[in-house]
C-alpha cells in the first residue's frame, strides 16, 4: 500500500527483550538506545531476575519508553486454587509494571486441555475482572492479546480480536484494551473492521510485529523477522494508523535462528527491516 509512508524514525519502534534473548538487560537497553529505537518492552523473567528498581534505572538512563511488561494472564485452570494463585501473580505483575514505568501489562488468557473452551473463556474473563481494581490503583493498562487458534488447546482461549474486544466491552474499564500482534491475527478476514472498531472505542493499545514464515520450522520458536514471511505488514500498519494508533510499534520475535546470530548484526537487521517492510 503505497499511501503508507515508510518508517524513517526508529524512535517509533520498541524492542521486546525476548527478541534479543541472549542479551542481558544492561546490554539490551544500551544497544536499543544506541541504534535509535524508542522503547523496550520488558519480559517477566527479566524483571524477576533484575528487580524493578534496576530495570527502571536502566530504561530511564537510556531514555527509553516502556510500552509493556510482558506478560501476565494464564487465568485458566481446572483447579480453583491455581486460578486464585494466577490472580495473585497478575496483581504482582501490575505492581511491577508500575514500578518499571510500563504503560501496560500484556495478558495471554490461558487455556488448559480438559477445560472446555466455553469455561476457559469464562475463567479468563473472571480473572481479568478480578485484577482490574489493581490496574486502576496502579494506573497500568491491561492489553488482552488474542493468540492464533493453534494455541486454543493449551495457551490461549481468546483467539480473535472480536473475542478480546467482547471481553473489553463486557468489563467496560477504560484501562482495558487489546494488543494486536500480526503473528496471531494476520489471517483474520475481519482484521480491518476489528482494528477500526478497536480504534473507535479507544481500545487499540499495542501493535506487535514479526512475520509468519510459510515454511516455519517451529510455530513458537521460528517466528520470522519482518520481511521473512507472508504478512503484509505495511498494509496492517496502515489499518492501525487509520484507527488512530500512535503508540510504539513493538518488535516481538522468538527465534532460535536469530538468537544464534550476532545480536549487534541482528539489531541492525531489525532496524533495516523496520524501515523497508513495516
Ligand atoms: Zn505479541
Amino acid at each position: 500500500m503505497s499511501d503508507i509512508e515508510p518508517i524513517i524514525d526508529l524512535s517509533r519502534i520498541a524492542i521486546h527483550t525476548a527478541t534479543t534473548k541472549p542479551l542481558a538487560i544492561e546490554q539490551a537497553v544500551e544497544k536499543y538506545a544506541e541504534l535509535g529505537f524508542g522503547g523496550v518492552s520488558v519480559w517477566d523473567d527479566v524483571v524477576d531476575a533484575a528487580g524493578t528498581g534496576r530495570v527502571r534505572a536502566l530504561v530511564q538512563g537510556a531514555g527509553l519508553r516502556v510500552p509493556a511488561l510482558v506478560r501476565g494472564g494464564f487465568f485458566v485452570s481446572a483447579d480453583p486454587a491455581d486460578r486464585a494463585a494466577s490472580i495473585g501473580k497478575n496483581r504482582h505483575r501490575i505492581r511491577q509494571a508500575a514500578e518499571i514505568g510500563a504503560e501496560m501489562v500484556v495478558l495471554v488468557a490461558g487455556a488448559e486441555p480438559g477445560v472446555p473452551l466455553e469455561s476457559a473463556r469464562e475463567q479468563a474473563t473472571a480473572g481479568i475482572a478480578a485484577i482490574l481494581p489493581e490496574a486502576e490503583r496502579a494506573g497500568v493498562k491491561l492489553a488482552i492479546e488474542p493468540l492464533h487458534p493453534m494455541y486454543a488447546a493449551d495457551r490461549c482461549c481468546i483467539n480473535r480480536i472480536a473475542d478480546a474486544r467482547a471481553v473489553c466491552e463486557a468489563l467496560a474499564s477504560p484501562l482495558l484494551g487489546v494488543a494486536v500482534d500480526v503473528y496471531h491475527v494476520w489471517w483474520d478476514p475481519d482484521l480491518e473492521r476489528e482494528i477500526e472498531a478497536l480504534g473507535r472505542t479507544g481500545r487499540l493499545l499495542a501493535f506487535h510485529v514479526c512475520d509468519w514464515k510459510a515454511d516455519t520450522g517451529h510455530l513458537l520458536l521460528d517466528r520470522g523477522l519482518m520481511g521473512d514471511g507472508v504478512i503484509d505488514l505495511r498494509r496492517i500498519r496502515g489499518m492501525v494508523e487509520r484507527a488512530g494508533f500512535d503508540g510504539l510499534i513493538e518488535v516481538e520475535i522468538f527465534s532460535k535462528h536469530y538468537w544464534a546470530m550476532d545480536q549487534d548484526r541482528y539489531l541492525e537487521l531489525i532496524a533495516e527491516r523496520a524501515r523497508t517492510c513495516v
